[in-house]
């Protein structure tokens, strides 16, 4: 059973500004555009799609690295609208970056690494903040952390690098992970690993958490709801183990289809994933951004009008005209009258 409501977000809206010529504006990058979801306290949520669908820049929204143009983003009940309200929440988020080694300052050792929050953060105790530096060591098994304090980034290996990012995210005691990529840069030895500490630390906390991959095959053993992206809105919203069983939107059971089979002797039965590439997010298509490389696109429908959320089933919303028995049984009507 989720625990209580975390985090809110409603029609959230991110964009980047072209560069101008003199007087001549480009246009904006539509990066996150209408985004609505909630996430409970404890809960782990998937954000998935392909590169460039935007799920970096909702990720550095929810970090409070970059502000929307429009939208409402409420934690713990209250609406985020000032900068002194997005500045006390960024201090409950952690952040867990991609790529380990560039996030990690190289000149410094693991213990200032792990000390330097708790500083800018007021914790003036030095007896203190070593308990808490150890501590961050044992939650991520960095042990025995006496070994690592005096160690800079590059005397640790890649999976120990990224241990390391996640002592530092959750050492201010974070109610809300945002974990971008968290190992797409390691091996495939110790992705494994570092997935099983964030679940462990989750689980231990009580933490929520919003996971962001490209790699859908990921998201199984870590999440409990999955948002699939494309075209910088949300196209589906469901359980993981009901959207990796059942998925609902086109676009989903594509993302799901180009998994590829680990079995060699079903290597063959993957499914044909829809040509093209994700459109531009300056101009993107009307109606649904999908239609031009959706094989069930209903001509007249998809390419005018942009489909609403439908509940396809308990916790289960898919935008897709399909789901509206009304539009579907027109688009048929005037299929049989074509003579052609
Ligand atoms: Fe395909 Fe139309 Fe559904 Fe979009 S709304 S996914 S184009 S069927």
């Amino acid at each position: 059973m989720p625990g209580d409501l975390l985090l809110r977000v409603r029609g959230l809206a991110t964009w980047y500004e072209l560069r101008r010529w003199g007087l001549f504006h480009q246009g904006w990058v539509r990066a996150v555009d209408g985004v609505s979801f909630h996430l409970y306290q404890g809960e782990a949520v998937a954000v998935v799609g392909e590169s460039g669908c935007g799920k970096s820049t909702l990720a550095r929204t929810l970090l409070g690295l970059v502000r929307p143009v429009r939208g409402e983003v409420w934690f713990e009940g209250r609406l985020l609208q000032t900068t002194e309200d997005w500045r006390a929440y960024r201090r409950r988020v952690g952040y867990v970056q991609q790529d380990p080694y560039g996030a990690l300052p190289p000149f410094m050792t693991v213990r200032r690494i792990l000390e330097e929050p708790l500083v800018v953060n007021g914790v003036r105790s030095a007896s203190e903040r070593r308990a808490r530096v150890v501590e961050a060591l044992e939650a991520v098994q960095l042990v025995p952390p006496q070994e690592f304090l005096l160690r800079f980034p590059h005397m640790l290996s890649g999976g120990q690098q990224q241990r390391l990012v996640v002592a530092r995210a959750v050492i201010l005691g974070p109610r809300l992970l945002v974990a971008d990529e968290p190992v797409s840069m390691l091996d495939a030895s110790v992705r494994a690993e570092v997935l099983q500490l964030l679940r462990a630390l989750q689980r231990q906390r009580a933490l929520s958490v919003v996971y962001i991959t490209h790699d859908l095959s990921t998201v199984r053993h870590f999440c409990d709801r999955v948002l699939v992206m494309y075209a910088g809105k949300l196209v589906e919203q469901a359980p993981v183990g009901e959207l990796l069983r059942d998925p609902k939107h086109p676009y989903t059971q594509a993302l799901l289809a180009a998994i590829p089979d680990p079995d060699p002797e079903n290597a063959t039965r993957l499914r044909p994933v829809p040509p093209g590439e994700p459109p531009s997010l300056v101009r993107p298509p009307a109606g649904c951004r999908f239609h031009p490389r959706c094989p069930a696109a209903i001509p007249g429908v998809c390419d005018r009008k942009e489909p609403l959320d439908f509940e396809v089933g308990p916790r289960h919303l898919s935008a897709c005209w399909l789901h509206e028995g009304a539009v579907v049984a027109e688009a048929a009507s005037v299929a049989g009258a074509d003579p052609s």
